[in-house]
């Protein structure tokens, strides 16, 4: 339900790693709030959802940019997460699976693409009235957002959720202890806007929280700020 909508349209970043509660804590806001929820992940997947599909190395920064220049990414909006349209097409089922998600993050690395990317991510906040989730978004793509959040949970806990909503038993803890470990080096340490809080970042340590307490102490904060007429300026 959306009960309170702003009279202005901020925009909200909240980056983070994996399994730190992004996604479902942009789900409430933007329902809460009225604003438009946009994952930038799910760009990064279409993405090398597409590079997949058309054989091109994930670790080609050359290939890919010849494959972005033929891409179309669009993100749409619904109460239950993004659709993604690749081209054209929806391939919002096709972008979980394992295969997607070690591509994405590769994909990520490179700065030819995350350029291609943050132009186009900042083109779907022009108007303002978003929450995006991410990686970068607090720091790179909107340095500018009237509030930031950062979600952090230990490895354990973030492993913890993403097993529990596995969608089936072919996967252990362990595996998706590892996946995460990856991902997480990948986005830490890569040369170009890697995963960091922004300076002005609220951290959120998410691990000794239920997502209640969170999405409670998340939603305090947005009210404080957007009821205060000094915010964002
Ligand atoms: O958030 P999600 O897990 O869907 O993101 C998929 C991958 O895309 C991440 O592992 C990360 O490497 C990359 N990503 C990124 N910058 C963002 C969002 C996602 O590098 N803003």
């Amino acid at each position: 339900m959306t009960d309170a909508k702003p009279a202005r349209k901020p925009i909200i970043t909240i980056d983070g790693p994996a399994g730190a509660g992004k996604s479902t804590v942009a789900r409430h806001l933007a329902a809460r709030f009225g604003l438009l929820n946009l994952e930038s992940g799910a760009m990064y997947r279409a993405f090398a959802r597409k590079a997949l599909n058309a054989g091109v190395d994930p670790d080609n920064p050359d290939s890919l940019e010849r494959l972005a220049r033929t891409t179309a990414i669009q993100l749409e909006p619904t109460p239950s997460g993004n659709r993604v349209l690749l081209d054209g097409a929806d391939v919002t089922a096709s972008l979980r699976d394992s295969a997607v998600t070690q591509a994405a993050s590769r994909v990520s690395v490179h700065p030819n693409i995350r350029t291609w990317m943050v132009n186009l991510q900042r083109a779907m906040g022009i108007h303002g009235g978003i929450v995006m989730e991410g990686r970068d978004i607090g720091t790179i793509v909107f340095p500018h957002a009237e509030i930031k959040f950062y979600l952090e949970a230990s490895p354990e806990a973030r492993t913890q959720r993403r097993y529990l909503e596995a969608p089936s038993a072919a996967t252990t803890p362990e595996a998706i202890r590892e996946d995460l470990r990856k991902r997480d080096e990948r986005d830490r340490n890569r040369a170009e806007s890697p995963m960091r809080p922004a300076p002005d970042a609220i951290l959120i340590d998410s691990t000794e929280l239920t997502l209640d307490q969170v999405l409670a102490r998340i939603e305090s904060i947005v009210i404080e700020r957007l009821s205060s007429p000094a915010s964002g300026s």
